[in-house]
């Protein structure tokens, strides 16, 4: 245009003529650079911003992840409520101190379990939110008694244990004495001062075992010497062992049957009364002992209880629950199993991962297993006891209350308890067409349950009569032998078979 101007053509050199002249088109010719850098450069910078959006969120993924990588491992290594470490982690620390100890000649370590006596009683007095309340308080004197010199754990509601580092038998009864002197002050929840009553019993490596289960129980054989005592502790020595002795062989001999898988799972029909259908089963372990023959598991699993061998126990009844489950179900059988857990298995933080584990392994549906938790094992410490049972009803699986009737029951628990099902115990059920005030009590609990949208099971049921008394009374389910006793698998499967023919 400029060149047609002044020069009335178009021609190159007047094109330079006119762009050498021209400021104007100078910046006109400019123009696409500039937009092409300004482009690049707010693309550059719009870049720039998105990466650092996108490497701000993955930090804050990170941390995300990371803070909840490290809640996950602190509530598998440590108690919910005091913060402080759990058996699992004081465990390791024993295994520890084994190592360091081992080729030093000199080398003694102590291990001190804590019981408060009186617990139990303050529970059911002032309920579990002012027992928690003395427990943490607890927790912080014996942290700071123990004073980072020696590790500290809390095993359940009021069992604490203690790792006294280079501490020999000499050592111990000072300590012991210190540590009494500690708890003697009073402990205040709601204006009302309460006062713990401490037995202590200790163990000492290498005199008393070298492994850490010999240890820990020999500690726990010396609590209950304690508790007779009245200086309120109490130092292992091998006599107090005679007393415990067929104990401590059992627990031998059942880690053993634990280790070699020799004990075996038996299942129990469950039926509807009305139409006399097969709704599921109930797992019931069984220990053929090579000397004694069947041991009930009333005595052998309390025994379990007071180590780690319980949480094996529990692993191996669950894994193999639910192989039986899956295979029932293959086949057409659309059943529930129950499956009985412990108090311990209800402390134990590990519980439901291990069991979200083999539910994707053995293929079940949750909704397929019942888990049988006792109010005893639910109020030993209702706070940790009710996180696992929250996180395996939140995965799909169902709960009930066994041996309803037998212990404490508190009904605020049971309001707040995510169960479907209730199950009265058979010690009501035996006699209840001869006894009136065990009909009586059937007849309420069953009213009880109903109010509170739950599902009635009566165990125990032996005869024609008792079922059909809890017909009558509007029971749901019935277990006893008068359908049929605990069976190994593959007679539950003819059981079954034969019912359909
Ligand atoms: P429970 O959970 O109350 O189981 C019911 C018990 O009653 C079983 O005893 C069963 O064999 C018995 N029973 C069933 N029907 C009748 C009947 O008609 N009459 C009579 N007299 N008894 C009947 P079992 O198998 O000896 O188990 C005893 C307890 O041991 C169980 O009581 C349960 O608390 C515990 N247990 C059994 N297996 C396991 C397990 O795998 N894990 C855990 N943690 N505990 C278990
Ligand atoms: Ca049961
Ligand atoms: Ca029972």
């Amino acid at each position: 245009m400029a060149s047609y101007a002044q020069h009335d053509s178009i021609r190159f050199d007047y094109l330079i003529h006119v762009q050498s002249n021209n400021v104007a088109l100078w910046i006109l010719d400019l123009l696409p650079i500039v937009f092409a850098y300004v482009g690049q450069y707010s693309s550059y910078m719009i870049a720039n911003a998105a990466s650092l959006l996108v490497m701000e969120e993955t930090k804050e993924l990170r941390s995300y992840a990371s803070q909840m990588q490290m809640q996950a491992n602190l509530a598998a290594t440590h108690d919910h409520l005091t913060g402080l470490p759990n058996q699992a982690l004081f465990y390791d620390r024993i295994e520890t101190a084994f190592r360091e100890s081992s080729g030093q000649t000199n080398a003694s370590f102590a291990i001190m379990l804590l019981n408060i006596e009186n617990l139990k009683e303050i529970q059911d007095t002032l309920g579990p939110t002012s027992t928690d309340l003395v427990i943490k308080q607890l927790a912080t004197r014996l942290e700071s008694w123990a004073a980072k010199r020696h590790s500290i754990a809390r095993i359940d509601s009021g069992n604490f244990a203690f790792l006294l580092v280079d501490c020999n038998k000499d050592h111990v009864e000072s300590l012991a004495k210190s540590l009494i002197k500690a708890i003697e002050p009073n402990f205040i929840t709601n204006a009302l001062k309460l006062t713990l009553h401490p037995s202590i019993g200790i163990s000492v490596y290498p005199n008393d075992g070298d492994d850490a289960d010999m240890l820990f129980q020999r500690a726990g054989i010396a609590v209950v010497f304690a508790n007779k005592s009245p200086s309120g502790y109490s130092v292992y020595t091998s006599n107090m062992d005679e007393h415990s002795s067929k104990r401590l062989t059992m627990m031998g001999e059942l880690k053993k049957a634990i280790a070699r898988r020799s004990l075996e799972l038996y299942f129990q029909p469950k039926l509807e009364i009305k139409s006399k259908k097969l709704l599921g089963i109930e797992a019931l372990i069984r220990w053929k002992h090579p000397q004694h023959g069947y041991i009930s598991p009333d005595e052998f699993i309390s025994i379990a209880e007071r180590s780690r061998l319980i949480i094996e126990l529990s692993a191996w009844v669950i894994e193999e629950a639910f192989t039986v489950c899956a295979e029932l179900h293959k086949v057409g059988h659309e059943i529930k199993v129950s499956i009985n857990l412990s108090m311990k298995d209800l402390l134990n933080p590990e519980l439901p991962d291990l069991v979200a584990g083999l539910t994707a392994k053995i293929g079940i549906d949750p909704s397929w297993i019942i888990f049988e938790i006792t109010e005893g094992s639910i109020m030993n410490d209702p706070s940790r006891a009710l996180i696992i049972v929250e996180r395996l009803k939140s995965m799909g699986f169902d709960f009930s209350i066994d041996d309803f009737g037998t212990g404490y029951s508190s009904m605020a628990y049971l309001k707040r308890l995510p169960v479907s099902e209730l199950k009265i115990d058979k010690s009501f059920v035996l006699d209840m067409t001869s006894n009136d005030s065990d009909a009586i009590i059937v007849q309420a609990t069953i009213g009880l349950a109903h109010n509170l949208g739950l599902i009635v099971t009566a165990e125990g049921v032996e005869d024609e009569s008792t079922l059909a008394m809890l017909d009558k009374m509007g029971c749901d389910i019935a277990q006893g032998y008068f359908f049929s006793k605990p069976l190994p698998k593959t007679e539950l499967i003819s059981w079954i078979e034969s019912k359909l023919d």
